[in-house]
């Protein structure tokens, strides 16, 4: 390794990257699954799912080490990409609120005005959301 490792920032650089981390050269092979696999997926994204990837301790089922001792294949770090998308869209959810432009922050003025003071209610949409977020 030379010491002066630039933050990847395409896709061959990133797998240049993954294999000087685990000593491996890069190969034309390795750059065509990479690519039929990857390539959607934005570098950031990447580089935080072989983050992920590093820290992972599971026993490996080849010979129990922890899978973040090899060098993730394209599905190890599509799974891990896909992981943080889940867990970012429930954060999100469960922070957030419907959307819809009579929400306000999560309460809606009540549908039926009985003729005296005008009310609020708790959005039905959000509470939807925040149910199903669990
Ligand atoms: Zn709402």
């Amino acid at each position: 390794m030379n010491g002066s490792i630039a933050t990847p920032k395409t896709l061959p650089e990133i797998l240049a990257f993954a294999c000087a981390a685990y000593g491996r050269e890069p190969n034309d092979e390795l750059l065509f699954a990479w690519r039929g696999a990857l390539d959607q997926i934005p570098i950031r994204e990447l580089r935080e799912a072989l983050t992920e990837h590093q820290r992972d301790i599971t026993p490996d089922g080849r010979d129990r080490r922890p899978r973040g001792s090899w060098l993730p294949s394209p599905a190890d770090l599509l799974a891990k990409v896909e992981a943080k998308r889940r867990s970012e869209n429930t954060q999100r959810t469960k922070r957030g609120y419907c959307g819809r432009a009579e929400c306000l922050g999560g309460w809606v003025w009540a549908e039926r005005n009985t003729g005296g003071e005008p009310a609020v209610t708790r959005c039905p949409h959000c509470r939807e959301l925040w149910e199903n977020a669990g």
